[in-house]
């Protein structure tokens, strides 16, 4: 078998494991989309908890405060029934009302911070639902991948086995050009060379449809060792026995 033939033959299993593998790769798309909204999900999840805490400890700090208040208005209000000048008992009358004050706006920060966890938590529990409903999606998901991985796992092993057997009769060169165009190209690595108009010597690639000089269909029909790729669209060509038996009988 020529060059080509033999290219062909590793062409055709190439085409039908990446066809396997696309299968796989859609079940994986879906997925990975799956997984990354749930990690977004976690990760305001524990936003919100490093804010609520962040309140709490506010919280707290007010609640300190508040004590410590209430503990010298009691050590006041002692303090304004044994005192003995009028002076005296105006000056801790004049603490007592400044810190009553300031207890009641404390009061007030400690109430708003506790609003804002209470806000906090609702949407927490919005939260929490939106994950439960991503984890039941992300579950299934993870499910398929696995399903379509199996299904496929035996004739995937069988392609590749096949594909090394027949790359291993394929010189070096010529089958890493073939392997960088199945890569670049999704396993459409070749292209057959089209007859336009016979007797005006007008050929294309079947890929892309540039057009191909002659010369080029003179140069495959003869028994090559080198690739030629298309200029346009860098696919390994080649000419079908069809199109070889129509020249040489012309
Ligand atoms: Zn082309």
């Amino acid at each position: 078998m020529s060059l080509i033939e033999d290219l062909l033959e590793l062409n055709l299993v190439e085409r039908q494991l990446r066809g396997l593998q696309s299968r796989v790769g859609s079940a994986e798309t879906f997925f990975n989309a799956q997984n990354r909204q749930m990690n977004e999900l976690l990760q305001r999840k524990e936003e919100l908890q490093t804010r609520r805490k962040q309140r709490q400890v506010a919280v707290s700090g007010f609640e300190t405060d508040t004590k410590a208040m209430d503990e010298r208005l009691e050590k006041l209000r002692n303090e304004l029934n044994t005192a003995e000048t009028t002076k005296q008992y105006s000056a801790f009358l004049e603490e007592m009302n400044t810190l009553k004050q300031t207890r009641g706006e404390t009061d007030e920060l400690a109430l708003a911070e506790m609003s804002e966890i209470e806000s906090i938590d609702e949407d927490m529990g919005t939260l929490e639902e939106a994950i439960t409903e991503r984890q039941t999606v992300l579950t299934r998901a993870a499910t398929e991948l696995e399903e379509r991985k199996a299904e496929i796992a035996e004739r995937v092993t069988e392609l590749q086995r096949e594909r090394d057997v027949k790359a291993a009769i394929i010189p070096e060169s010529p089958l890493s050009t073939f392997t960088q165009c199945a890569d670049d190209f999704d396993g459409d690595a070749m292209a057959h060379i089209e007859e336009i108009d016979k007797k005006r010597r007008e050929y294309c690639c079947s890929s892309c449809n540039v057009n191909l000089p002659f010369n080029i269909v003179v140069q495959l029909l003869g028994n090559i060792e080198s690739l030629t790729q298309c200029e346009n669209c860098l696919r390994i060509l080649y000419v079908t026995p069809e199109l070889k038996a129509e020249t040489i009988a012309k």
